[in-house]
C-alpha cells in the first residue's frame, strides 16, 4: 500500500539561506575551492533543506531538486544528452560546468527563461546522433542520502515530454517530440531503479503541459504515461504540473495509470470536478502560491480544498510550484514594518501554511484556529492600510488616461527632433558601462557607513566624467552617463518609489550562481522625488553632445519584482508608468533631449496561453506609451529590448512607437529587422551589431559587415549603430576596443553610402 501523504511542496530553494551555494560554486570556478569542498556544501544544504521541511511537518519531501547549476541541465546529464563538444572533458563536474558556462574553447548551451518565471534554464541540444543513455547517479545519490536520514523522500525529475519540448533540435527540422520513444525505456528503467532504492513516490514534472499544446502532443503525453504507469516495479507516480491550467491535458493524463496529479490552483483554473477519473487519483492541490510572496488567504484555500474532496480520490496540500522562486524566509528581513510583514510569506512561511491547511483538513479547522486568525487579521489590515490606496495618485492617473492624446504621429516628431543634428547611422550605447572595482568599493563603503552621501556622490560623478570623456574621445554621437549609481536597473527605481519594498536578504536564483533580490510592490506607486535627473544633467553638463536619460520601463519593473495580487497587473503597470512619465518630463525640463525607456522584459511576461496574450500586449504597450507620451515632439524617445526571440511580440514592439528601438540582433543575424518590416515598422532602429555577452572584441570589418547586412533591410535614415545590450558586465579594456571599432565601422559604412 502506498502512503498517501497530506502535506508537501513541489520543490525548494537550493542556493542556501546565505547564498552558500553561490559562494562555493564561484570559488570552485575560480580554483579557490576543490570538488570535495563543493560536495560538502551541497550535502549540507540538502540535509538542512530536508530536515527543515520534515520538522515543519511535511510528510513527503522532494529530493533531487538540488542542483549545482540547473535542473534541466541535470536532466540532460540523466539522459546522456550533453552536447558532443563537451564529451572530451573527462572530469564529470568540469564537463557539467563547461556545458553550463562554456570554456575558452567550448561554447555553452543557450540559456532561456523557465516558462514565465525569472528563472533561466539551459537548453539541451539534441542532434540526430544524440544517443540517449541513463545515468541515474545523481538522483539515486540524493535519494540514498535522504533515506539514510529517515526522510520520506520523493525524488523529482523533469518528465520526458517537457524535456523534449524545452530542448533545441540541432541538425534536424523534425519535432523533438518524435524522439519520445527513445526516452520512455530510460524513464521506465529509472522508475525501477528508484523503486529498488526505496522510493515510494516519484514526482515527474511536466509543466510543458500547461502551455498551449496540440491534440497530438497531448496524445503523446497520454501514451507516455500509459507506458510508464504500466512498468511493473516502480514507485507511485505523481505527475506534477505548475504555472497554469492543464486544460485538455488534464483528462488525458488522468486517464492514465499514474497515481497522483499535482495541479496549480493559483495560476491555473482547472475544474477538477469535470474530470471523473480524478476520483481515483491522489490529487496534490497547489493552493499556496509558490511564486509570489503574499500570505495565503487560508480561509479561501480551505474552501477550495473542501470543494475538491468530493472530486478526488485523496487530497494533499501543496504549493502551486517549487519554492525555488521565492526567498528562503521572512525571518531574514529585519526592516519590514509590522503591517507589511504580516502580509508576507516567503519559503518557510509557505511551508507552514501548507502544513496548517493539511492539518485543518485532516484534524479539523479548530486545531489550527490560531493560524487562521492571524491570516484573517493580516488580510483585514491589507485592505485598510492607506499605503495601498493613494486616492490622489489614482485620480491623477484616471485623468491622464482619459485625456492624454498620446504622442503626435512619427512624421511630425521627426522634424521636431532634427535639431539634435545627428549624422546618418548615429552611434550610441545601451546605457551601462563597466561596473568597475571603484564603483563596487564605493557602493559597499556607503552601505557600511564608511563614506557619506557626499563622498559617494563625488565618486560616482568621477565615474560619470570618465565615461563621458571616453565617449567623446571615441567619437560616439549620443552619449550616456554609464549608470554607475545603479546596482540593478529595477531595484534602483524600486528603492526610490513609494509602494515598493526592497528586501535585505530576499535572494532568489536567476540562473546558475546568479541570484537576484526582486523588490516587492505592495502599495500604490508614488514618486516622491526625481530619480535620475541630477545624474543625467551632471553628465550633460560635461559635453555638447546629447546625453540620453536612462529609465527602466513599467513592464520590466513589474517583471522583475514581486507584484501585488490585490489588483490587476495592468493597474500596477499604469501606476509605475505614471512615475516614469513624470521622470521623462522632468528630464526634458532639465534640458535632456533624448530619453531611453528600457523594456528588456516585454517578452518575458507574455502569458503561456495564446488566448491571454492579446490582453497582456494591450496593457503592456499601453503602459509604455503612457510612460513616454508626456514629452514634447522634440524629445526623442528610445527603447531597448533584449534577452529573447521577438517573434510573438513584434507587433507590440512596433506599437511602442518609440522614435528609436535598440534591439538584440547580433546572435540572430539581424533577422529581427525583416520581422519589423513585415509589420510596417518605420521608426529608428539600432540592431545590436555585436554580442556583448562574449569577451571577444569584434573587428571593424565584422561590425561593418553587420551594418551592411542591416542596411539591406533598413534605409540609412532609420539605422542606428549600437551594441546588443548594456556594457556593465564587460571589462573597460574590452569596451574601449569594441566601441572604437564600432565607431570606425560606422564611419566606414557612412562613407560608402
Ligand atoms: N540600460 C540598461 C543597461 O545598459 C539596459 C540593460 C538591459 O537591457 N537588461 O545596462
Ligand atoms: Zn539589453
Amino acid at each position: 500500500m502506498t502512503t498517501l501523504f497530506t502535506a508537501t511542496v513541489l520543490g525548494s530553494p537550493r542556493i542556501g539561506r546565505n547564498r552558500e551555494l553561490k559562494k562555493v560554486v564561484e570559488a570552485y570556478w575560480a580554483g579557490r575551492a576543490d570538488a570535495a569542498a563543493l560536495a560538502a556544501v551541497g550535502a549540507d544544504l540538502r540535509r538542512q533543506t530536508w530536515t527543515d521541511l520534515r520538522d515543519a511537518g511535511l510528510d513527503s519531501i522532494p529530493v533531487n531538486t538540488f542542483s549545482y547549476y540547473d535542473q534541466v541541465l541535470d536532466t540532460a546529464v540523466l539522459l546522456g544528452a550533453l552536447p558532443d563538444r563537451v564529451a572530451g572533458i573527462d572530469d564529470d563536474l568540469d564537463r557539467y560546468f563547461a556545458a553550463a558556462r562554456g570554456t575558452d574553447s567550448v561554447t555553452p548551451l543557450e540559456m532561456t527563461k523557465w516558462f514565465d518565471t525569472n528563472y533561466h534554464y539551459l537548453v539541451p541540444e539534441i542532434t540526430p546522433s544524440t544517443s540517449f543513455a541513463l545515468d541515474a547517479s545523481k538522483v539515486l545519490g540524493e535519494l540514498g542520502e535522504a533515506l539514510e536520514l529517515g526522510i520520506a523522500a520523493r525524488p523529482v525529475i523533469v518528465g520526458p515530454v517537457t524535456f523534449l519540448l524545452l530542448s533545441k533540435a540541432v541538425g534536424s527540422e523534425a519535432p523533438l517530440l518524435d524522439r519520445i520513444d527513445e526516452l520512455v525505456p530510460l524513464y521506465a528503467d529509472l522508475l525501477t531503479q528508484l523503486h529498488d532504492a526505496g522510493a515510494e513516490w516519484v514526482q515527474i514534472d511536466e509543466p510543458a503541459l500547461v502551455a498551449d499544446r496540440t491534440p497530438e502532443e497531448i496524445a503523446t503525453a497520454k501514451r507516455v504515461y500509459d507506458q510508464l504507469s504500466a512498468v511493473e516495479t516502480r514507485p507511485a507516480i505523481l505527475l506534477a504540473s505548475y504555472f497554469g491550467s492543464l486544460g485538455d491535458a488534464l483528462p488525458a493524463i488522468a486517464s492514465t495509470g499514474v497515481e497522483g496529479i499535482a495541479v496549480d490552483l493559483v495560476a491555473g483554473s482547472d475544474t477538477l470536478a469535470a474530470v471523473p477519473e480524478l476520483t481515483r487519483k491522489h490529487v496534490v492541490a497547489g493552493v499556496v502560491d509558490g511564486r509570489n510572496i503574499w500570505r495565503t488567504d487560508l480561509e479561501n484555500a480551505l474552501t477550495t480544498l473542501g470543494t475538491l474532496l468530493g472530486s478526488t480520490g485523496s487530497l494533499a496540500v501543496s504549493t502551486s510550484c517549487s519554492l525555488l522562486h521565492v526567498p528562503y524566509t521572512l525571518q531574514a528581513e529585519k526592516n519590514v514594518d509590522k503591517a507589511l510583514r504580516s502580509w508576507l510569506a516567503f519559503g518557510t512561511e509557505k511551508v507552514r501554511e501548507v502544513v496548517t491547511l493539511a492539518t485543518a483538513l485532516t484534524e479539523g479547522r479548530e486545531t489550527v484556529d490560531e493560524e487562521f486568525a492571524l491570516a484573517r487579521a493580516a488580510a483585514s489590515t491589507r485592505t485598510t492600510d492607506p499605503r495601498l490606496r493613494d486616492n490622489a495618485i489614482r485620480a491623477r492617473l484616471e485623468t491622464i488616461l482619459a485625456s492624454d492624446p498620446g504622442r503626435s504621429p512619427a512624421d511630425q516628431r521627426r522634424p521636431a527632433q532634427a535639431a539634435l543634428e545627428l549624422p546618418l547611422l548615429p552611434t550610441t550605447t545601451i546605457g551601462s558601462y563597466p561596473q568597475t572595482t571603484a564603483i563596487r568599493v564605493a557602493r559597499a563603503a556607503l552601505r557600511k557607513g564608511e563614506i557619506d552621501d557626499a563622498e559617494y556622490l563625488i565618486r560616482m560623478r568621477a565615474e560619470i566624467a570618465d565615461v563621458v570623456a571616453l565617449q567623446e574621445e571615441l567619437g560616439l554621437d549620443v552619449l550616456v552617463h554609464g549608470e554607475p549609481e545603479r546596482n540593478d536597473m529595477v531595484q534602483y527605481f524600486a528603492e526610490q518609489l513609494d509602494g515598493f519594498f526592497a528586501t535585505e536578504n530576499g535572494w532568489v536564483q536567476s540562473y546558475g550562481s546568479r541570484c537576484v533580490r526582486p523588490p516587492i510592490l505592495y502599495g500604490d506607486v508614488r514618486r516622491p522625488n526625481p530619480m535620475t535627473v541630477s545624474w543625467i544633467t551632471y553628465a550633460q553638463s560635461l559635453t555638447q553632445r546629447p546625453v540620453k536619460g536612462m529609465l527602466t520601463g513599467p513592464v520590466t519593473i513589474l517583471a522583475w519584482s514581486f507584484v501585488r495580487d490585490d489588483q490587476p497587473l495592468a493597474d500596477s503597470a499604469n501606476q509605475v508608468a505614471l512615475a516614469i512619465r513624470d521622470e521623462t518630463v522632468d528630464l526634458q525640463g532639465a534640458g535632456i533631449r533624448i530619453v531611453q525607456v528600457d523594456e528588456p522584459a516585454l517578452r518575458e511576461l507574455l502569458p503561456l496561453r495564446a488566448a491571454e496574450q492579446t490582453a497582456y500586449l494591450d496593457w503592456s504597450v499601453g503602459a509604455f506609451r503612457l510612460a513616454t507620451s508626456g514629452v514634447a515632439d522634440s524629445t526623442q524617445i528610445h527603447t531597448h529590448l533584449c534577452y529573447s526571440e521577438f517573434g510573438e511580440v513584434i507587433d507590440a514592439i512596433a506599437n511602442l512607437d518609440a522614435d528609436v528601438t535598440s534591439i538584440e540582433a547580433a546572435r540572430s543575424h539581424m533577422e529581427v529587422l525583416g520581422d519589423l518590416n513585415a509589420v510596417g515598422f518605420d521608426l529608428g532602429v539600432g540592431p545590436g551589431v555585436y554580442d556583448i555577452h562574449s569577451p571577444r572584441v569584434p573587428s571593424v570589418e565584422e561590425i561593418a559587415a553587420s551594418l551592411k547586412e542591416a542596411l539591406e533591410a533598413v534605409p540609412a535614415e532609420r539605422l542606428w549603430v549600437n551594441p546588443d545590450c548594456g556594457l556593465k558586465t564587460r571589462s573597460p579594456v574590452e569596451v574601449e576596443a569594441s566601441l572604437r571599432n564600432l565607431v570606425d565601422a560606422a564611419k566606414l559604412v557612412r562613407a560608402g553610402l
